[in-house]
């Protein structure tokens, strides 16, 4: 006997809802599970969220987007990483790449080599010459990572975009693959009896039915916020920023293949090229500064024309204690908020819907199975919590002394997950592996080093390479990566041909 299918409705239609509608369109069978999407145009979109993580070019995949079309219509650029100015001390700065440090070496992280080539006084280059990542950053150089030479275990890449026209492309994308699109403000949630959501009412008096509802309504998480009751877990006495001003500005000569970061006395401020305009923002707490020495800060800091007022955004570093309950998920900015300094949001929302779709009840289970729902809570806290450990490390690890955000930041208790990371890395340069999740062990090399941590020693194992055979190694990487380095064409260039050029589909393994 034929099963109804499972009636999806998707509350939101900022990044978060559109990228949960495509994915629905593209992975679930139309007969078995139906799609509709609620969206607002009173209430509007956050419409910020332009920097992203490598893992984005997956979810595309997904999608089988093609990547040229992609770029051209959401104003798109690449990103090797970020540029973390002044946030050790005033007038440092390092660069977080996507990609490794150097090479593995008998099974032995590069890091423990060049900690021995150091203390042993065979004079390596700083850490960093050995990222091809960061060296193509240095000269704004950018190019496809060639599965074919060395360069492809050395780096990855993400995008920048522009935050609204991508939602539109989803929009757009996930229509035109039968997701049902609904205008109007839900202004009433009804439970059935056994206290699951069941029936939204809108303003226009429109009621409708659902069996899964996905909650991407933004800061107020109406469903599982609101209605569901699951409290909020405040992190801000870790990440006291709660504000940002975001303002665009026009194209400037500086078209960087990455987001630069640069540490201010009460937050700190945001540059994303783009192939229109430049994206800036500054994320402040006003525990430490006015909103509107926040604002003076942000427009002294453009390299370029404003183009329209500075628009300010408020939230809390947090989340939802679950972000699934009953027949309700909670996605995007409604499952809760980490500040925009690793690019995280978007990454977190397209983790999310991938394990919802490993999850979701099928037609003939008639319902939510408590297991899968506690599965799904258990993959999301622990990605939360390794990425607030990350992010907190960005501030804690700073010499910015007699300043009193980085006073206050360099002197709080730190949560014990992350103390167990930093005494791992302090002992013997060891960082943690996480099969699952975010951020990989090079990430935290990048910042751990980059905000001037040394551990006191490094692997023993490290010892078994002859120290000739170890100068000589370290040599000839460093001369490998600056040859492939010098041969990538500028970031503008690439930008300028790729975007012109006829679409090409992304290869899909
Ligand atoms: C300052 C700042 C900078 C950021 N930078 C980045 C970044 O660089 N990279 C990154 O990955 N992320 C970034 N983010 C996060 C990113 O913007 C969000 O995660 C992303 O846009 C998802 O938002 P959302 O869809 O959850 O919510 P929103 O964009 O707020 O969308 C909410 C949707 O719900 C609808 N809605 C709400 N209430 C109702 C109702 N009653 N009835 C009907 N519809 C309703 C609204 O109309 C809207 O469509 C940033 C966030 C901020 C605040």
């Amino acid at each position: 006997m034929a099963v109804s299918p499972v009636r999806i409705v998707i509350v939101g239609g900022g990044s978060a809802g559109w990228m949960c509608a495509a994915a629905c369109a593209q992975v679930l069978h139309p007969e078995r599970y139906r799609t509709t999407l609620i969206e607002s145009d009173e209430i509007g979109t956050v419409g910020v969220g332009e920097a992203t993580l490598p893992a984005l070019r997956d979810f595309n995949e997904m999608l089988r987007l093609d990547e040229s079309q992609f770029m051209r219509e959401t104003q798109g650029t690449f990103k090797l990483g970020i540029e973390f100015r002044g946030w050790d001390r005033p007038g440092q700065s390092y660069v977080h790449p996507f990609g490794a440090f150097g090479q593995l070496w008998g099974g032995v992280e590069f890091q423990h080599f060049w900690l021995r080539a150091r203390q042993q006084g065979l004079a390596p280059a700083p850490l960093e010459e050995y990222s091809c990542a960061v060296r193509a950053c240095a000269r704004n150089a950018f190019d496809f990572p060639d599965t074919r030479t060395v360069r492809s275990t050395f780096y990855g890449y993400a995008y920048h975009f522009d935050a609204g026209l991508y939602a539109d492309f989803l929009r757009r994308w996930s229509v035109a693959r039968g997701v049902t699109r609904i205008e109007g403000k839900v202004v009433d949630v009804a439970l059935s009896e056994r206290g699951d959501v069941d029936t939204l009412t809108l303003a226009s008096g429109q009621r409708i039915s659902g069996d899964f509802f996905i909650d991407c309504s933004g800061f107020r998480s109406l469903l599982v916020g609101e209605k569901l009751q699951v409290p909020w877990e405040d992190w801000s006495r870790w990440l006291p920023c709660d504000r940002a001003w975001a303002v665009p500005c026009e194209r400037s000569p500086d078209f960087t293949p990455y987001t630069r970061s640069t540490a201010q006395c009460g937050g700190w401020t945001w540059r994303i090229p783009l192939q229109h305009r430049t994206g800036n923002g500054h994320v402040f707490s006003t525990r430490f500064i006015s909103e509107d020495e926040a604002r003076a800060t942000l427009l002294g800091a453009l390299d370029a024309p404003a183009l329209g007022e500075p628009r300010l955004l408020k939230f809390r570093a947090g989340r939802r204690a679950q972000a699934w309950k009953r027949n309700c998920l909670a996605l995007g900015l409604a499952s809760g908020f980490l500040e925009p300094l690793e690019s995280t949001s978007l990454f977190l929302i397209q983790k999310a819907i991938q394990d919802m779709l490993r999850l979701l009840p099928s037609p003939e289970a008639r319902g939510v199975d408590e297991r899968l729902v506690r599965e799904f809570n258990r993959l999301s806290d622990a990605l939360y919590e390794r990425i607030r450990d990350f992010l907190i490390l960005h501030y804690t690890a700073n010499r910015r002394f007699g300043e009193p955000l980085w006073d206050h930041v360099r002197d709080y208790e730190l949560p014990e997950s992350l103390l167990h990371k930093l005494r791992l890395f302090d002992t013997r340069g060891h960082v943690p592996y996480f099969k699952d999740g975010f951020f990989s062990r090079d990430s935290w090399l990048a910042v751990l080093f980059g905000q001037g941590l040394m551990p006191q020693a490094y692997d023993r194992l490290a010892d078994l390479l002859p120290s000739e055979l170890l100068a000589q190694k370290m040599r000839e990487l460093h001369a490998r990566i600056a040859v492939h380095v010098a041969d990538m064409p500028l970031h503008s260039e690439v930008i300028a041909q790729y975007c012109g050029e006829p679409a090409r589909r992304l290869a899909v393994s």
